[in-house]
């Protein structure tokens, strides 16, 4: 293994020490942390260590500029007490992506895999069991040159953590969409998940919020009519029995593992999937119409959840009623029963932890 893994483990663990009332996503950590470094060109010191604060210089380039990229992904615990992973390798080229357009080094494939593998293994007893549980996995980098110039950076940290999360209470979702504010434009960082993409989101969505929706839906930044995503999820619209999503083509909308996840499942079941612009015009157009029969967000927080109400130019549009619709909730239940192992992976996106040894 060209990155042996330094473990130092806890003296005590703290599993099962956590109420399954107290689980709650991003309120607890497992034990321990996964950290490597990145200096003179190499990914160094590769190490497993108990869970702890960080300590930084003030002047690091990360925190005055934001050179900071992250992933999300879940490990669920599968019928036979497996720890099961969902298409990691797709989070892995992501993450390497989002570090060349934030100038940052990739990863190899071995260092990113056996990190998970292992930390995940190490901390297996803190995926909870149940449905709906799991225990969700933030690997993150930023730059760690201790200078408040603007320069490209020299020096890089790769860490790991994870946070046993709760079931998601999968109540519909009403969206508010901006003209003012935007989340992406052509040539920008939209498809990269990078730090500055979601603390420029804050200021739109405390707004949405006090306006009572729960989310805001981004649109172009061009034209302001165009569907792109929400905040931290894709989305999907079924006109005419179709499945229409936003393409990806301009770089500016998050390229999802559950957005391909649901276009391969909806395509398997026969459906037919666009992937094209759609403006907010024909989305509220066709739900006059009653056309619109189903419209919904996916993401690997939140799974599938449907949208009840879309606030385009100081109008709601109320869209149909959940409980009339079939597809999000079928292609919900598909998504679930394959991460969780409970139905046949036919796409062979389940990986149990510690089966491969990247080499
Ligand atoms: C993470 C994220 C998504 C969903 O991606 P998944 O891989 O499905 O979890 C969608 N949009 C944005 C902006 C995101 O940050």
């Amino acid at each position: 293994m060209k990155y042996p893994i330094h473990i130092e483990r806890v003296t005590q663990s703290r599993a099962g020490t956590i109420k399954k009332e107290d689980i709650f996503f991003g309120r607890h950590y497992a034990d321990h942390m996964f950290i490597a470094d990145y200096f003179d060109g190499e990914w160094r010191n590769p190490r497993i260590i108990p869970f702890q604060n960080l300590s930084l210089n003030p002047a690091t380039n990360s925190l005055h500029y934001g050179q900071l990229i992250f992933e999300g992904m879940k490990a669920y615990k599968g019928p036979n007490n497996e720890a099961l992973l969902f298409r990691p390798d797709k989070n892995y080229e992501r993450f390497n992506r989002s570090a060349t357009r934030m100038g940052m080094p990739e990863l190899p494939e071995e260092l990113f895999m056996n990190a998970i593998h292992e930390l995940i293994n190490i901390d297996r007893s803190w995926i909870p069991g149940g449905e709906g549980y799991s225990l969700y996995i933030r690997p993150f980098m930023m730059a760690t040159d201790e200078f408040i110039g603007i320069r490209p950076t020299e020096r890089f940290s790769f860490i790991i953590i994870t946070s046993p999360a709760q079931p998601y209470y999968n109540k519909p979702v009403r969206v508010m969409t901006f003209e003012k504010f935007v989340r992406a434009f052509p040539g920008g960082v939209g498809y990269a998940k990078a730090a500055g993409n979601y603390g420029s989101s804050m200021l739109p969505l405390r707004e949405a919020i006090q306006n009572g929706y729960d989310q805001v839906l981004w649109l172009d930044g061009d034209e302001h009519q165009y569907a792109e995503e929400i905040g931290s999820m894709n989305i999907f619209f079924m006109i005419d029995d179709i499945l229409i999503t936003p393409s990806l083509d301009q770089g500016t909308i998050l390229e999802g593992v559950t957005r391909d996840s649901i276009i391969q499942l909806a395509q398997a079941e026969g459906i037919r999937v666009e992937e094209r612009k759609i403006s907010i015009d024909e989305v509220t157009e066709a739900n006059k119409n009653s056309r619109l029969t189903d419209c919904f967000g996916v993401g690997t927080a939140a799974s599938v959840v449907p949208i009840s109400v879309i606030h385009y130019k100081g109008q709601d549009h109320v869209l149909s009623p959940v409980d009339d619709r079939i597809w999000y909730r079928k292609l919900k239940y598909q998504l679930d029963a394959i991460k969780t192992g409970k139905q046949a992976d036919i796409f062979n996106w389940v990986i149990p932890v510690g089966s491969t040894i990247y080499n």
